[in-house]
């Protein structure tokens, strides 16, 4: 049997990682975990848990004070062929993409106590080999060990349109320049949080997707992808 390899794809906001990393898992047979979506749970848990107060407060304490019972899983949804995202047994992959999650959710993963249960439960799911995780200190922090890292990014005009296309083909009531401040803020939090910042791996390589399609991208990360794999047989 084929050597399995860990993949780690990191970058800023709507780069456009989750897009390939799932189609790469899908070609090679490998679980997808969007650690992202890991983040916007416990925020979710946080909003429905009032941790946020008048004029967005937010209660760090209260949260780490429930913390323990805050449980994140992922379970494989047969008809869509995709793992979603469940908080406490409930499945919450389309409220965790909402405006007002993704406002909020820099604060939340800047927490320490939430990282730590979080990256711990990551490293978990990457002890068995063949994944592909992305977020913003996979290749870092979460699976340093990876054969194979990304960095990726794309021009900012570029991200805002592709998440302004995707929120709305979901339905949602969003205007472009709500997204377009939501992903600068995100990025400031992101980079300069003091836990675990959003940086390049020094061995990653950096694919910038701003002028690449969604099929170029898929092939140029399989075939990184292969030749890690061939060069461990
Ligand atoms: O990947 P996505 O944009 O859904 O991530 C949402 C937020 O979760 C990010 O803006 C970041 O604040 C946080 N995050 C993180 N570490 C990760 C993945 C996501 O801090 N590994």
């Amino acid at each position: 049997m084929r050597k399995k390899i860990n993949i780690a794809i990191d970058g800023y906001s709507s780069c456009g990682k989750s897009t390939v990393a799932k189609a790469v898992a899908k070609a090679l047979n490998y679980f997808y975990v969007d650690s992202g979506a890991m983040y916007r749970a416990i925020t979710l848990f946080a909003l429905q848990n009032n941790c946020f107060k008048k004029d967005n407060v937010f209660d760090q304490e209260a949260l780490v004070r429930v913390l323990d019972h805050v449980i994140v899983s992922f379970k494989y949804n047969t008809e869509s062929g995709e793992q979603e995202i469940y908080l406490n047994g409930q499945n919450v992959e389309k409220e965790i993409r909402s405006i007002q999650v993704s406002n909020h959710v820099s604060a939340v993963s800047a927490v320490k106590e939430v990282r730590q249960k979080l990256v711990r439960l990551q490293k978990r799911l990457a002890e068995s080999k063949g994944v592909v995780m992305d977020g913003r200190d996979i290749g870092t922090v979460v699976m340093p060990d990876a054969e194979l890292k990304l960095f990726m990014m794309a021009d900012h005009a570029v991200r805002a349109k592709r998440r302004y296309d995707e929120l709305k083909s979901n339905g949602l009531d969003v205007s472009l320049e709500e997204i377009e401040k939501n992903i600068a803020s995100r990025d400031a939090i992101d980079t300069t949080r003091e836990i675990d910042p959003l940086r390049q791996a020094e061995d990653a390589v950096v694919v910038d997707n701003s002028a690449l399609t969604l099929e170029e991208q898929f092939q140029f990360v399989v075939g990184q992808a292969v030749k890690r794999i061939d060069g461990m047989d």
